[in-house]
């Protein structure tokens, strides 16, 4: 019967980096998260399977662009630029930019003074903010940016005192104050929006996803997901 059944599902490869809870990490070896139930409910509405990719932030574009991956479900901003080259859905969630320090140190003003050493996220908003205007304004030598593929490195680097800040979305930051010993300092205000991302001309499939998106907000299952990741 599986056979039968199966024969008939559609299944889509979603792209995601999965060290930014809540919206993606991996809890007991599962792909788990709000993005990741989000892409598994639109997939139950409309009958396709989900198949998560976990891949490096700054590779899931060009990812999507060859075709091996189908959609992109990874709290990804939508930019300026990245719309040049993607389609993104409608907004689902907003976000600002955080400074992130160890926990304790929140007060210590040196930080200021001092070149301090920033970690962020290849290829983020983060990446992007503290290079436009920390590193090519000169403020910062360039010795003092280190790029990491994984938050979960970088704040490995944090706490081991390997650096002295991360620049990284602020739900995510608040979400690593409660399950590592950091705390955030300041908020850099992006007005960011996140949405989900497909190839270009991928008209059908576009649709599909902000039909999706809208029907969880207009029935109530969007703020539900909000409360069990967000609270
Ligand atoms: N929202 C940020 C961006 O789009 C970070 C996303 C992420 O690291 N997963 O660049």
């Amino acid at each position: 019967i599986s056979f039968v059944f199966s024969a008939f599902s559609v299944t889509y490869v979603v792209g995601t980096e999965a060290s930014f809870p809540p919206f993606e990490y991996v809890e007991d070896g599962e792909f788990v998260g709000f993005d990741m139930d989000l892409i598994r409910e639109i997939g139950e509405m409309y009958g396709f399977d989900v198949e998560i990719r976990d891949i490096s932030f700054d590779s899931l574009i060009p990812s999507l662009m060859t075709g091996n991956i189908d959609i992109i479900a990874a709290g990804m901003t939508v930019t300026e630029e990245r719309e040049k080259v993607v389609d993104f859905t409608i907004p689902y969630y907003s976000a600002d930019q955080s400074i992130m320090v160890r926990k304790g140190e929140g007060t210590n003003l040196s930080i200021l003074f001092t070149e301090p050493k920033i970690g962020v996220q290849t290829g983020t908003t983060g990446d992007l903010w503290v290079t436009e205007n920390l590193i090519d304004t000169g403020y910062l030598p360039k010795a003092n940016l280190t790029r990491y593929d994984t938050f979960n490195f970088a704040v490995r680097d944090l706490v081991n005192k390997n650096i002295d800040a991360i620049v990284l979305d602020n739900p995510v930051a608040e979400r690593f104050t409660k399950t590592d010993p950091v705390e955030i300092v300041g908020i850099i205000k992006t007005n960011e929006n996140y949405g989900m991302a497909v190839a270009p001309g991928n008209e059908d499939l576009l649709n599909m996803l902000n039909e999706g998106i809208t029907k969880l907000q207009e029935s109530g299952k969007m703020d539900e997901l909000i409360g069990k990741y967000f609270k």
